[in-house]
């Protein structure tokens, strides 16, 4: 392999946040596809940015669904936040 797991983990976040760049993004990439201990580190990466940016988007969530997330409460038997 053309880099070792050290160097996966090592840049890990920054390959998940595309922050590296294109010919080291494709050695990682190259290297996890084949890395029996690296792949699950980047199935668990994505799948906790997905849930971060999961949780982000509903405390962002626009304004107008404000009324039908009330709603939605008020359905569930939750009191009215205002
Ligand atoms: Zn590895």
């Amino acid at each position: 392999m053309l880099i070792d797991c050290d160097a996966v983990v090592r840049e890990l976040w920054d390959f998940l946040d595309e922050e590296l760049s294109g010919e080291r993004i494709a050695l990682i990439e190259a290297h996890v596809a084949l890395c029996e201990r690296c792949g699950p580190h980047v199935v668990f990466g994505r799948a906790f940015k997905a849930a971060v940016r999961t949780a982000r988007d509903v405390a962002m969530a626009p304004a107008h669904l404000g009324p039908r997330v009330r709603e939605a409460l008020r359905a569930q038997g939750f009191s009215d936040p205002r």
